[in-house]
């Protein structure tokens, strides 16, 4: 298999694309527009009806866990007090998610290429296989 699962990993810890490794998950110059296909290797990046579904997750999950569950928690022992716990769980509601779309997006991708990695065009070893299954 020419792409691991280890390279897929790796490339998805890096926010490159899974089958080529270069950073073109996103186009130049802009934060939050996903290429619809990788420029260099043609990997289909969007990948359809509810694709966007699995960044939102991982990027959700992230958020509750890492950031809102602590402050909620330093609320309720009593290290800040509730309106200081409201202001920053509303603050890290609004920026966490913006500051993690590209590594959600990334992560994303390598979660769904380790576990289907023959969809990606590099591990094709049958000319018929179709990207749009
Ligand atoms: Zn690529």
């Amino acid at each position: 298999m020419p792409v691991t699962r280890p390279q897929i990993v790796s490339r998805g810890l890096k926010n490159c694309c899974p089958n080529c490794g270069h950073q073109t998950l996103f186009q130049p110059g802009t934060r939050f527009t996903l290429n619809h296909e990788c420029p260099d290797c043609g990997l289909k990046l969007d990948r359809g009806d509810g694709f966007f579904l699995g960044p939102f997750v991982i990027n959700y999950t992230f958020t509750i866990a890492c950031f809102i569950v602590p402050v909620i928690l330093l609320s309720i022992f009593g290290v800040i007090g509730p309106a200081t716990a409201i202001a920053l769980g509303g603050a890290c509601a609004l920026v966490v998610p913006l500051l993690l779309y590209r590594t959600s997006w990334s992560w994303w991708l390598m979660t769904y290429f380790y576990f289907l990695p023959q969809k990606l065009p590099a591990n094709r070893t049958d000319a018929s296989d179709s990207d749009e299954e």
